[in-house]
């Protein structure tokens, strides 16, 4: 696993629960950050704090829907009360129907912004405060490759993905000279639960879209996370990574 400066502070982490969200707050915890781990789904997210407790490590649950202001006040609440707050994660999103923009639903592009984008925002506010008086952090907003190209199925994932990254990129900016930086992160497809409603044939379709021939894995994304939450990162802020097995390259 890989080593990253990320002591002595605490770090909220959003659907934690599950695939990548769940590889970060193991990654976090296992570089000495105090874990919140948020997910709607309370078993999962207790399943990953029973984990990191095990390999010695704290953690906490929140369970609750990350877009909820409660949970999100709760949340920081239980981040601040294990080590000063200076990472947040916001991961937890959908991908929503699938279908071309003249038959998508109102009720699912609703769902989508919601937990993808509003969520997303709301979070990084409530991040912002705290992480201020403490002296700096690291928010890392989580994209997609498709923050920066489409694809024809999922209308309201790809806006809200774009949507994350230019919001990271305005809300860095506010806070670049208080020291708390905000990145987005664009992975290309991760073989996590997201992708589960895929038979074997849409996955080989997938895999054929990435330059190094598979998908990737959640903790090659979580590699990348915990460099950008971490003290390494400190002249890193506003912008967009990639990692994406050449995905975009092309
Ligand atoms: P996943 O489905 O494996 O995990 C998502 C977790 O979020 C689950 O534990 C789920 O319970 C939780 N969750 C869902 N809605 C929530 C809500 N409203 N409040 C709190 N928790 C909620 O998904 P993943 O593949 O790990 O994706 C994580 C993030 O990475 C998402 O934002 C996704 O869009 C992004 N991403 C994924 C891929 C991919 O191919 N898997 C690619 C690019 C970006």
């Amino acid at each position: 696993m890989a080593t990253y400066d990320v002591a002595d502070r605490s770090a909220i982490v959003t659907g934690a629960g599950s695939g990548i969200g769940k590889a970060v707050a193991l990654l976090l915890a296992a570089n000495g950050a105090k874990v919140v781990v948020q997910d709607l789904n309370e078993d999962a997210a207790n399943a990953v704090v029973s984990e990191i407790e095990a390999s010695g490590g704290t953690a906490v649950a929140v369970a609750g829907d990350a877009g909820a202001t409660d949970v999100i006040e709760a949340t920081v609440a239980a981040a601040e009360a294990l080590a000063p707050l200076k990472i947040g994660v916001n991961n937890a999103g959908i991908g929503g129907p699938a279908a071309p923009t003249g038959d998508y639903p109102d009720d699912g592009w609703d769902r989508v912004l919601d937990i993808n984008l509003s969520a997303v925002f709301r979070n990084t506010r409530a991040q912002v405060k705290p992480m201020l008086e403490n002296g700096g952090g690291s928010i890392v907003n989580l994209a997609s490759i498709l923050g920066s190209v489409g694809t024809p199925y999922s209308p309201a994932y790809v806006a809200t993905k774009h949507g994350v990254v230019g919001f990271t990129k305005a809300a860095a900016l506010a806070y670049a000279e208080q020291g708390v930086r905000i990145n987005s992160v664009g992975p290309g497809y991760i073989d996590t639960p997201l992708l589960a409603q895929m038979d074997a044939e849409q996955k080989a379709a997938l895999v054929a879209l990435h330059p190094v021939g598979r998908l990737g894995k959640a903790e090659e994304v979580a590699n990348l996370v915990g460099f950008l939450a971490s003290d390494a990162a400190s002249f890193i802020t506003g912008s967009y990574h990639l990692v994406d097995g050449g995905y975009t390259a092309q």
